[in-house]
């Protein structure tokens, strides 16, 4: 047995310094060393003809030397080396810089492969620093190559000396992770065969059986995960009941606004759900400001008219005291008790909502993760709503419904997600849809930009701040950081107070400041005590200041769509024309599509779809926005008709043994523990 727990220090040619450097890269142990899959291959195994290579590309060729290696000292430290070489169809130059030892190498007439970036101009064509093989040697060429997402300082060549390295400790060692029957029945090749070929493939036939294989498990987990989950809630079919003489329209029509058609109809669905007796497990999407919390609050009116108590989960102490101020209003003279439980408040006012909540005085509960705390317990709860969805876990969705005897439970997210891929991943979730915006909306003005038009685009914001609005400006980062290309909270910050906009009140805000200053900030813009707010995504989450109408995104093609479009939904929340301003960097096709994109519609479904064509899930997903885990192969987008077998598998497998107690599924339930721990028992 190979230990793949071991740490990655000791594997051959790794160290401290560098295990420091791979642990950047997550890679802590020898299995994160063997399951760090590349980014891409690169065929070095096929030559191309001098003729028909193409600027830019990274090609191999085979050569002949037509002249002997030149040397040319350019400066000092700096030595040029040069050499011509030929095939059949054409000529190339090639150049080295200070690399001596080349110089016993070539022999004129003798055959070698180079690798490396084409430089064409008119008719010459140029090779810069390629790698080469003698004609028989395939050390440097004639395979196919794994390139890895990299770190500052850690070179490809050593990232994949080191995994090659980790795959020789494992060496056909690895016992399977899967079953044996799944191999067989669905022609799914051993882990090791996979392991191997997944970084270093003989051909790429090997390759896609390698990753079909990976694939294959990481969905099937998930898959499994999901089901079981689901099983949870249909299993135990007894639910709470609430009482059908409590109408929601009692609370519809003391609103002082009319809801959508949309709200009504998604509505009619909950109170169906919740009039059952299956405790209701329902997944509401609606746009940015479609109106998703007066649908919570009008569930939970009907929870506690029932004689039961509701939780409302948000993932911010700003959002759930908005909550709880819209709640408080709303539900005034209705006799119903709302308190709010985050982690900043005194504990002697915690002690006392705890005691209130678990006698029953306390009707609603609104809060953020210090609602999951053990020590909260509710006296009846009967409805769990949870905000934006995507920050939180399915493990932390299960932990908050646990505290009641199977309550309907509401998710709510603003991130929409094709319905194709919302059926399969929240495949425990019925889901319901707000497609509809309030009227008189409108629409915000939304504008892609370059560097140039930094000063225009100052000057607009003065304009506004001028007329009495307030602009938020979002950065990537919190700090400079030399490995990123990308604009700082902090640099900006300092440049806006101090030179474009000192006559304004410019502050700042980011996830690493206490959270005790990022609410006194917020609140601060809020009451409009600042003009201008420069911060990270933290913002991004239902925070509610109509009178902030300009949005400018720096960076704005390091964003998702679906999150640029969350950005975007901050503003336009109040009675002015609002703007939203894209800075983005770069001239590629897709940032330049993605741009026009955003600039074209305000429909989060169009723009999630367009997400996923434009950039595939891997990065769609990879920004944790799902509170889905992260696939470390799967692409979502890719593999979509893999994801539908597996479903069925999936399916067809629970069926059979839910609780994949038989012997023969031994494996699968190790792997969905490894993966989504204990929480999910399955
Ligand atoms: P989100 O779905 O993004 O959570 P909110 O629930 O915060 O949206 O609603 C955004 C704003 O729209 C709130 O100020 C809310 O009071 C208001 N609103 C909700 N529904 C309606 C409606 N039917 N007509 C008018 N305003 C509405
Ligand atoms: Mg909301």
């Amino acid at each position: 047995m190979v230990d793949l727990d071991k740490n990655i220090q000791y594997i051959k040619g790794v160290g401290e310094a560098r295990a420091k450097l791979l642990n950047k890269l997550e890679i802590y142990t020898l299995k994160d060393l063997v399951t760090y899959y590349p980014r891409m291959h690169e065929d070095r195994s096929i030559p191309k003809n001098i003729i028909d290579l193409v600027h830019g590309e990274e090609a191999l060729i085979e050569g002949i030397p037509v002249t002997r290696l030149s040397e040319i000292k350019v400066r000092r430290n700096l030595v040029m080396y040069k050499l011509t070489v030929r095939d059949d169809t054409g000529i190339c130059q090639i150049t080295w810089f200070n690399q001596s030892y080349l110089k016993s190498i070539f022999k004129i007439g003798k055959k070698y492969r180079f690798f490396g970036k084409v430089n064409k101009k008119l008719k010459n064509v140029e090779m810069n620093s390629p790698v080469f093989d003698v004609e028989g040697s395939s050390k440097n060429t004639g395979k196919i190559i794994p390139i890895y997402p990299t770190t500052y300082n850690l070179p490809q060549n050593t990232l994949r000396k080191v995994i090659e390295n980790g795959l020789i400790e494992i060496d056909k060692k690895l016992d399977d992770t899967l079953p044996k029957y799944l191999l067989d029945k669905y022609n799914l090749c051993d882990l090791n065969t996979a392991t191997k070929q997944i970084h270093f493939p003989e051909n790429f036939e090997m390759f896609n059986k390698a990753r079909k294989r990976l694939v294959f498990e990481e969905l099937l987990t998930m898959q499994l995960a999901l089901l079981s989950l689901k099983n949870r809630y249909t299993i135990k079919l007894e639910g709470i009941k609430f009482e059908s003489k409590i109408k929601m329209s009692e609370m519809i029509d003391n609103l002082p606004f009319k809801l959508t058609k949309a709200q009504l109809k998604v509505l009619e669905e909950i109170d169906k759900d919740l009039e059952d007796t299956k405790p209701m497990n329902r997944l509401l999407q609606g746009d940015v400001g479609s109106g998703k919390t007066v649908v919570a609050l009008i569930s939970a009116y009907k929870a506690v008219k029932s004689g039961y108590q509701a939780a409302i989960m948000a993932p911010t102490a700003i959002l759930a005291s908005q909550h709880l101020e819209s709640f408080t209003e709303l539900l005034e003279n209705t006799g119903i008790r709302c308190e709010l439980l985050i982690s900043g408040i005194t504990k002697k006012k915690k002690e006392d909502i705890l005691k209130r909540l678990e006698s029953g005085e306390i009707d609603i509960l609104i809060g953020t993760h210090a609602m999951l705390e053990e020590n909260v317990k509710f006296n009846n709860l009967g409805l769990v709503v949870t905000d934006e969805q995507h920050r939180f876990g399915v493990r932390q969705r299960s932990i908050i419904a646990e505290k009641g005897d199977n309550p309907n439970v509401l998710v709510m997210t603003a991130t929409p997600i094709p319905r194709t891929l919302a059926l399969i991943l929240y495949g425990d979730l019925d889901i319901s849809i707000i497609d509809e915006l309030p009227p008189n909306r409108k629409k915000i003005d939304t504008f892609p930009v370059t560097k140039e038009m930094d000063e225009r685009i100052n000057n607009f914001i003065k304009k506004q701040i001028d007329s009495g609005r307030q602009a938020y400006i979002v950065c990537p980062l919190v700090e400079e950081n030399e490995e990123i290309n990308a604009q700082s909270v902090l640099e900006l910050a300092e440049k806006y107070k101090n030179e474009v906009f000192e006559d304004h009140r410019v502050e700042y805000l980011h996830g690493k400041m206490k959270q005790k200053e990022k609410d006194n900030i917020m609140d601060k813009f809020y009451n409009h005590e600042i003009d201008i707010l420069i911060s990270t995504t933290v913002i991004e989450v239902g925070v509610n200041v109509p009178n902030a109408n300009v949005m400018v995104v720096e960076n704005a093609e390091r964003f998702g769509l679906a999150q640029l479009h969350q950005l975007r939904g901050r503003v336009g929340r109040g009675e002015y024309q609002s703007y939203c301003i894209l800075k983005y960097q770069g001239n590629s096709e897709v940032i330049r599509k993605r741009m026009q994109v955003m600039k074209d519609t305000n429909d989060g479904f169009i723009i999630s779809e367009k997400d996923l064509e434009l950039r595939g899930t891997g990065e769609f997903f990879g920004t944790k926005q799902h509170g889905l885990p992260e696939f470390k192969i799967a692409n979502l987008f890719e593999d979509i008709q893999m994801l539908k077998v597996v479903q069925s598998i999936a399916i067809e497998i629970i069926d059979k043994d839910p609780n994949l107690k038989n012997e023969e599924n031994k494996l699968l339930k190790k792997l969905v523990n490894e993966k989504f721990g204990n929480r999910i028992e399955i």
